[in-house]
C-alpha cells in the first residue's frame, strides 16, 4: 500500500516537472521568462486559473478548454506529461538509481527540446550545449572505450547528414543534426540506430493519419517532438 502511494506521489511529481520543462522550452525560445509571469491561455492571453494547471488533471477538469475564451488546449500538454510521468516511473522502476537518474535527465532535456521545436520549430543553442554537457560528464563519470567508437560514429553521422541537408533542401534541420549527434556521442550506433528508427516510424504514422484524416499533408515537422516519444521506448526494444 505504501509501495503504491509512493509511486503515485513519485509519477505526480514527474508530471509537473514535465509540465515545467515544456514551459521552459516554449517560453524560451519566445523570449520570456520562465520563472516570472503566470501561465496564460495563448490565444485570449488571460492568466490559467490554479485548477487548470494541474498536469493532466486541468486538463480533464477544464474539458481542454482554456476557461476565459472556450479556446481549445493542445491535447500535447496533457500527452506529454503523462508520457514523459509514466516512462520516467518506469525507467526509475527498471533500472539502478545511478543509471535511471542518467535516462531521466536526459529524457528532461529532450522534453525541453521539444517543447522548443514544437513551439517554434527552432531549438536554441543552449540547449545543445546543456546535453553535450550532460554527456562529456556522463563519459567522466565512467570513462569506458565505448567514448571512441562513440564519438567516430557522431561524426559520422553529423557528416552524413550535413550531406542530406545539402542534397534535401527542406530536409532535417541544424538543431536537429546538432542534437542527434550529440546523442549519437551517449547512447552510440545501436541505440541510435534504434532511436531513428522508432521516431521516423512515428512520422511516417503521422502522414498516415493526415493522409487518412484528408489533412492537407505539413511542409514541415519538427523532428524533436518524435525523438521524445522514440527516446524511452529503446530501452524496452533493445
Ligand atoms: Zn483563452
Amino acid at each position: 500500500m505504501l509501495y503504491i502511494l509512493y509511486y503515485t506521489i513519485l509519477g505526480l511529481l514527474f508530471a509537473c516537472l514535465a509540465s515545467f520543462f515544456m514551459v521552459v522550452g516554449a517560453r524560451t525560445v519566445q523570449n520570456q521568462s520562465f520563472i516570472m509571469g503566470r501561465s496564460h491561455c495563448d490565444h485570449c492571453q488571460r492568466p490559467i486559473p490554479p485548477l487548470a494547471l494541474i498536469p493532466i488533471l486541468g486538463y480533464l477538469l477544464s474539458n481542454g478548454r482554456c476557461q476565459s475564451c472556450q479556446h481549445s488546449i493542445p491535447i500535447k500538454y496533457p500527452i506529454c506529461e503523462a508520457y514523459f510521468a509514466i516512462f520516467s516511473l518506469i525507467l526509475f522502476m527498471t533500472f539502478s538509481l545511478s543509471e535511471s537518474v542518467f535516462y531521466i535527465i536526459y529524457f528532461a532535456i529532450l522534453t525541453i527540446m521539444a517543447a522548443s521545436d514544437w513551439s517554434d520549430q527552432w531549438i536554441p543553442d543552449r540547449f545543445q550545449v546543456l546535453l553535450l554537457l550532460f554527456v562529456i560528464g556522463q563519459f567522466s563519470l565512467n570513462p569506458s572505450g565505448r567514448i571512441l567508437t562513440h564519438s567516430l560514429f557522431a561524426v559520422g553521422i553529423c557528416l552524413l547528414f550535413i550531406l542530406l541537408n545539402f542534397r534535401f533542401t527542406n530536409g532535417i534541420g541544424g538543431g536537429d543534426i546538432k542534437t542527434i549527434t550529440i546523442l549519437a556521442l551517449a547512447l552510440g550506433p545501436y541505440q541510435t540506430a534504434w532511436l531513428l528508427f522508432v521516431a521516423t516510424s512515428f512520422i511516417l504514422c503521422h502522414i498516415i493519419i493526415d493522409k487518412y484524416r484528408g489533412r492537407p499533408l505539413a511542409k514541415g515537422f519538427p523532428f524533436l517532438p518524435y525523438i521524445f516519444f522514440a527516446y524511452p521506448l529503446i530501452f524496452y526494444i533493445l
